[in-house]
């Protein structure tokens, strides 16, 4: 497939779950965009705070959440490349990948609020459309025009992987908010036991 408009939707994904999945589902839609790809971080410069489940094995978390749902993927690009993991780098892979192709950086309310701070933002306002989506309570920021925003309301679920990690941590339950592929690797793999 050679899709013609594509959403970018990064993250760490540690772990994915149902606020990422009916978002993506729901961006596809509204967007209409031919695929949104679930961009993995490989190394998350804004969470150097915490210990991150290796690159890996969040990939096929998020590989596993995807599987069967037409126009949602998973994407290693940036595992592949290795080091800290920058945006517009992927971008502008993808450029190279899909010339053609038109290309959506999606984010939350919560990480919108930073992109003056990232990397060569000029050059990623100038390459892609970026669309801020609703998160929990945060607000939507003011952000300077040279981002030409779109905005997209999505499904307003209050879950997060920090709650899910504290969830497992703490031997409480996760069943529903992850997909059962997600929440038997997680188990299987005893990731977060450790309170993380
Ligand atoms: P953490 O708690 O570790 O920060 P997270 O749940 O915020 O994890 P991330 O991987 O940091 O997940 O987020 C990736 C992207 O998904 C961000 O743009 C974030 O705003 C968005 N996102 C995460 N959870 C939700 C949710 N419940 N609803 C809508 N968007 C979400
Ligand atoms: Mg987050």
């Amino acid at each position: 497939m050679n899709p013609a408009r594509l959403a970018v939707y990064g993250g760490t994904f540690d772990p994915p779950h149902v606020g990422h999945l009916a978002a993506a589902a729901h961006l596809r839609w509204a967007l209409r965009v031919d695929e949104v790809r679930l961009v993995v971080a490989n190394d998350p410069w804004q969470k150097r705070e915490r210990l991150v489940t290796p690159a890996a094995q969040r990939f096929e978390l998020v590989r596993a959440a995807v599987e069967g749902h037409e126009g949602l993927a998973a994407s290693d690009v940036e595992i592949r490349r290795g080091g800290a993991s920058f945006t517009i780098d992927t971008v502008e892979a993808l450029r190279v990948e899909q010339p053609e192709a038109e290309i959506l950086v999606v984010v939350g309310a919560d990480a919108a609020s930073g992109l003056d701070g990232w990397h060569r933002a000029d050059e990623l306002a100038a390459a892609a459309t970026i669309v801020v989506t609703n998160r929990g309570s945060a607000r939507t920021p003011e952000l300077s025009p040279r981002w030409g925003v779109e905005r997209c309301a999505v499904p307003d679920l209050d879950v997060s992987s920090t709650e899910l990690r504290r969830r497992v941590a703490a031997g409480e339950p996760i069943d529903f908010l992850v997909p059962d592929a997600v929440r038997s690797r997680i188990t299987d793999w005893g990731l977060y036991r450790g309170g993380r």
